[in-house]
């Protein structure tokens, strides 16, 4: 495996970090993951602008330019002639001193991982996800903004952790108001009388690629999607709902503290969703190969 660091592709072996770089000492960065569908980056674009957004917040100077960045990423994928692919950008503070300032720290610290993607269990997507809420809410906005994509995932953690205790894989979050926001890394989606819902960026999300995604599709399915805040009682009474991200996709939620949802299965707009996106993610895309881009025929595809 060729990991791209610091303007180089080393082995996985020499891919080190400093122990001094603020990624390791404060979580101090932001990161993305991002798929390869058959040769293909799906929604690069949108990765990448999330990337430099969160950077732009933290004050964080990528020391690439996004293009360089798209083109290097390219050939992390190309490098480990991968067609199926989980990518991860990592641009960390960079190595400074032992305190926490990050004026310290003269030059981030830029990494590139392209793997083999592990699809989550079948039975996941067929029979649907048990989700519970638990005692510790979302970011708040104005403390740690859940916008930001950053290296410092423990308020996420803290709550899978508590889900894991109870028996649960994954949460659906609150925020302290108790408004619904999302999962521990996935957004959240309700369906009823007709209707899309989905809670807007100002509750404290991550504004997830997925999740336009799905939203583009249902109105292109002529759906009406709204972004609006909703608590657990709507969750409790919707018909349908699941859970949207890159590594996961669409996730069907069929029941939320101990409530089933809907009829307790994957319901149908889900599924018509699922394979909707499942069908985007074959034919769109950034081409990580030459043969692509003249749209010939690709093995592997
Ligand atoms: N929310 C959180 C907290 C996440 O970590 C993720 C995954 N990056 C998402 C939502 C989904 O975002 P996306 O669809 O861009 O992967």
């Amino acid at each position: 495996m060729q990991i791209y660091l610091d303007g180089k592709f080393v082995p996985k072996e020499e891919a080190k970090v400093s122990v001094f770089d603020h990624g390791y000492l404060y979580g101090d960065g932001v990161f993305e993951g991002i798929r390869a569908y058959h040769g293909r980056v799906f929604k690069l674009t949108e990765h990448l602008d999330r990337l430099y957004e969160s950077a732009k917040t933290l004050m964080l100077d990528i020391p690439l330019t996004w293009k360089e960045m798209e083109a290097t990423v390219l050939e992390t994928v190309r490098r480990n002639n991968l067609w199926d692919a989980y990518i991860r950008i990592v641009v960390s503070r960079g190595e400074g001193d032992l305190g926490l300032d990050p004026r310290k720290c003269p030059q981030p610290t830029v990494v590139i991982i392209a793997d083999k993607i592990t699809l989550y269990p079948k039975e996941l997507y067929t029979q649907g996800l048990k989700v519970v809420t638990v005692a510790t809410r979302r970011n708040h906005a104005e403390a740690l903004n859940p916008r930001i994509k950053s290296t410092n995932y423990l308020n996420n953690i803290i709550a899978k952790m508590e889900a894991n205790h109870l028996g649960y894989a994954e949460v659906l979050m609150l925020n302290s108001e108790g408004y619904v926001v999302e999962g521990t890394g996935d957004n959240v989606f309700i369906y009823r009388n007709g209707r899309l819902v989905t809670p807007p960026a100002h509750v404290g999300i991550l504004k997830g690629v997925t999740r336009q995604t799905v939203m583009d599709l249902a109105q292109e399915m002529g759906i009406p999607v709204a972004e609006e805040v909703f608590t657990r009682h709507d969750v409790f009474n919707a018909e349908e709902c699941f859970m949207t991200g890159t590594a996961a996709e669409i996730i069907p939620v069929v029941e939320v503290d101990g409530r089933g949802i809907g009829s307790g299965k994957p319901g149908p707009l889900t599924q018509k969703l699922t394979e909707a996106y499942r069908a985007l993610t074959k034919v769109s895309g950034t081409p990580v190969y030459a043969d692509l881009e003249k749209g010939g025929a690709v093995i592997g595809d």
